[in-house]
């Protein structure tokens, strides 16, 4: 036994924590360096060679390249090391995209401190809060931090269109009018617009997106009700797959060949999932291998579709859930693979695949604003009604105001 844990482990390493590199010749971009924290520098990625650790801001993006981490990797309920799940793609075109942004996910994309004007685009795989929880976060979170254009959003439709996208995202506005409407003079008015697109979730393979040379399609995912859908990015012949919760499903084994990047949910086990939630093996086993998909199966599906990288998430990786989502994955699946943690990085080119652990500050502040956010149109500022104003103490006077 302990032999056979040994060997999985080294394995699990060898593939999923240190880093495969090919060298390569990869053409590179220059990146506006407005946003680099003071005393960093972004130099060009040369030859392949890559950095132990990736320091957000410091390497410039390939223009071949694809940069895709980790946000989120986690559970509904969360911990400090694995929050809700959701992944950031950046490509060397300048064009940026989220997959889901579950809940406790912003908190690790600001710390990347990225350019948020490009930040405009989110992918839902479905409508759990795990997948969408911060949802508002990104939306206010990022008109405040140089998004000076409407948010996009894109995804499913459900049985019924309160179970949708659409709903989902007109109903929160609503819920957050308040917020809105307290911040619409003082940041740019287009920040605050929603712009959904709702596509049908029993859709195969069609496209949900097609601009500057990106496609992104969709297929159904299989879990709890109708509208869990997955995705795929095609770019410069590099092919992303972001699997939405599911039992395995004969779309993903279909429609997910000839991925890069193959990611997926690996579940906790059954026996590991009673004891993570103080479950019955029942109850876990239903939900571990009927609503998600358990690690030997997550092994089946990648032996099946054969990526490059074969990339599970959605646990909560301790030690113990460690070796038991490795040993299920690799009693079913020999390829490479990364079982994902929260600020993991792959650096993707046709001729590298990196994965390397990002490394932030826990003060991380957020980027600067760009002098186009400071110039976008903006309505009146807003202000409390006379009534209220009439209460302010006479104890303290504010200074002037700079011209
Ligand atoms: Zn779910
Ligand atoms: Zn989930």
């Amino acid at each position: 036994m302990n032999l056979s844990f040994g060997r999985l482990t080294t394995f699990g390493l060898v593939f999923g924590l240190m880093s495969t590199i090919v060298a390569s010749t990869v053409a590179h971009r220059v990146e506006a360096q407005d946003i680099m924290p003071a005393g960093r520098t972004a130099v060009e990625i040369k030859d392949g060679v890559y950095p132990a650790t990736y320091f957000p801001n410091t390497e410039i993006l390939g223009a071949d390249e694809m940069r895709i981490t980790a946000l989120g990797t986690g559970m509904p309920n969360q911990t400090k090391a694995a929050v809700s799940i959701s992944f950031f793609v950046e490509l060397g075109n300048g064009d940026k995209f989220l997959f889901d942004i579950g809940t406790g996910s912003t908190g690790n994309l600001f710390s990347l401190r990225p350019d948020f004007s490009k930040i405009d685009k989110v992918f839902f795989s479905h409508l759990h809060v795990d997948h969408v929880g911060d949802f508002m976060g990104l939306h206010v979170g990022g008109w405040l931090s140089g998004r000076y254009t409407p948010l996009r959003i894109f995804g499913p439709s459900g049985a019924t269109p309160e179970l949708g996208t659409k709903y989902y995202v007109e109903s929160m506005q609503k819920a957050y009018a308040w917020d809105l409407q307290t911040r619409a003079g003082a940041l740019p008015d287009a920040g605050a617009k929603l712009d959904v697109t709702e596509f049908d979730y029993m859709q195969e393979n069609e496209v949900v997106y097609d601009e500057n040379g990106v496609t992104i399609r969709s297929w159904p995912a299989i879990h709890s009700l109708d509208g869990s859908v997955s995705y795929s990015l095609e770019w410069n012949g590099l092919k992303y797959v972001f699997g939405g919760d599911t039992y395995p499903n004969s779309w993903y084994v279909k429609y997910a060949k000839g991925a890069d990047i193959a990611s997926h949910e690996a579940f906790l086990p059954p026996k590991a999932l009673a004891e993570y939630f103080g479950w019955s093996l029942k109850q876990a086993t239903y939900v571990s291998t009927r609503i998600h998909t358990e690690p030997a199966a997550f092994g089946k599906v990648m032996s099946a579709v054969g990526p490059r990288m074969a990339l599970g998430y959605h646990s909560v990786l301790s030690p113990e859930n460690y070796q038991a989502i490795l040993e299920g994955v690799r009693s079913t699946y020999d390829g490479p693979l990364t079982l994902s943690r929260d600020l993991q990085v792959i650096n993707l080119t046709k001729d590298n695949l990196i994965t390397r652990e990002v490394s932030v500050d826990d003060y991380a502040l957020p980027p600067s604003v760009g002098q186009a956010y400071i110039d976008a149109p903006r309505s009146e500022e807003k202000s409390p009604s006379d009534k209220v104003n009439a209460g302010k103490w006479g104890g303290y006077t504010p200074p002037a105001m700079p011209d």
